[in-house]
Formats: C-alpha cells, structure tokens, sequence
C-alpha cells in the first residue's frame, strides 16, 4: 500500500509557527539516523518528500504533509524533529525536547504518534520517557522497529517481543524495513485505524 496523495505543506521551528489544526494528525518521532524520513517516504511513495538528511538545522524542524492515504479521509503526517542528534550541545537537545512536547501537548487533532526504534539498537531513555508519556497523556503510541532487513530474520519477531515487554506495550512493535517492504501494509492500517478515530477529549 502506498498513499494516494502527498505534499509538502509547512514546516515550523517554534509553536508560534504551528500551523492551526485542521486535518487529524500522525507525528512520527525517533532519533536523529533511525530511518524516519526513509519510512515517511515510503508510506508515501513520495522519494524525497521527507528529507533523509542528518544536518542538525534540517532536523531542527517540524514538517507537516498533506497525505491521502490508501483507503479513508485525508490526513496530516507531521514529521517531528530527531532527537538525540549526537552533535548538538545539551541546551540544544533540551529545546529540540520542549518543541516536541509543546507539539504533542497542543494538538487535539493529534490521533497516534508512531515512535520509531532501530531494530538493532532497541529502545533508550529517550524512547522509553516518550512512550511513557504519551500513555500518561492518553496519545496512542504506534511503535515501529527499523531497518529490521537488518537483523536475521529468525531474530526480528523476540527483538518485537523483548520491547513490548520492556516498554510494556500493549501490542507488538510493528517490524518495519523500507529495504524489504515489511511492514508497510501493517504500519498503512495502523495509520488508517487511529486517523479514523473521534478526536481526543
Ligand atoms: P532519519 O534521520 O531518521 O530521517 O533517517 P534516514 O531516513 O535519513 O535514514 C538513515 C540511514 O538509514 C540512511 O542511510 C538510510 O539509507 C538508512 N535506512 C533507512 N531505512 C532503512 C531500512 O529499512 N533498512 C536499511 N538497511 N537501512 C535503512
């Protein structure tokens, strides 16, 4: 599956430069090099709609896309800054951490956050603070193992277990390589189901 539509609408540094809401939003989040502009471009079908570069002032930014997926109402997909971008000073880290929370915590048209985790790198504190804090705030959590070509194929359902026990989960981290196509389908009907749903209280 692929969407039917997608196009760059707008990108942001700060909330004052958030777009107002309108369509239900999907925020993808995951450190700086986890694959995320690589897994955007490819629900979209779309090469280069998201950037696949890692210079910090790229990835500074929040974008949003217009996205028409393959079944169902239009969508927004909201790229949000990597985190955990090894070269940055601390103070920086902590203001890239207080744009995405101040996104998270603004958005009441905000439906899932899919949370990216490298499959061979498994979840850190960063990963494990926001899955705790998206279940604090009531956001649904979608998380989605990358790059998972790269483990055996005999290893990437434990890799999926051992961090929904770790994260403690509700369901299995989707597997997910844009190499081999995995998981596509799962992470488009994921996407599909939680963009369909009412807003959040
Ligand atoms: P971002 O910084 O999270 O946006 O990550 P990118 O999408 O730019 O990807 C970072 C690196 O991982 C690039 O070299 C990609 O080619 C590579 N990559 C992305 N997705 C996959 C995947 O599914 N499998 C493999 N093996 N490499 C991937």
């Amino acid at each position: 599956m692929r969407a039917k539509r997608a196009k760059f609408v707008v990108s942001a540094t700060k909330p004052s430069n958030f777009p107002a809401p309108a369509l239900p939003e999907v925020a993808f989040a995951g450190r700086s090099n986890v694959g995320k502009s690589t897994l955007i471009n490819t629900l979209t079908g779309v090469n280069k709609l998201a950037k696949t570069s890692n210079t910090p002032g790229r990835t500074r930014l929040l974008n949003w896309f217009e996205v028409v997926p393959p079944k169902g109402k239009e969508l927004a997909f909201v790229d949000l800054p990597g985190y955990g971008y090894a070269k940055v000073s601390k103070s920086m880290r902590e203001q890239w951490g207080e744009v995405i929370e101040a996104y998270l915590a603004s958005r009441p048209v905000l439906r899932a956050v899919i949370v990216l985790i490298d499959a061979r790198r498994g979840a850190r504190d960063e990963e494990a603070e926001l899955c705790a804090w998206l279940e604090a705030e009531s956001i649904p959590a979608i998380v989605v193992l990358t790059k998972s070509d790269k483990l055996a194929k005999s290893k990437r359902k434990p890799a999926a277990m051992a961090l929904k026990r770790e994260l403690g989960l509700a369901r299995a981290p989707i597997v997910f390589s844009a190499h081999t196509g995995d998981g596509v389908d799962e992470l488009w009907n994921a996407i599909m189901r939680h963009g369909r749903k009412e807003a959040r209280a």
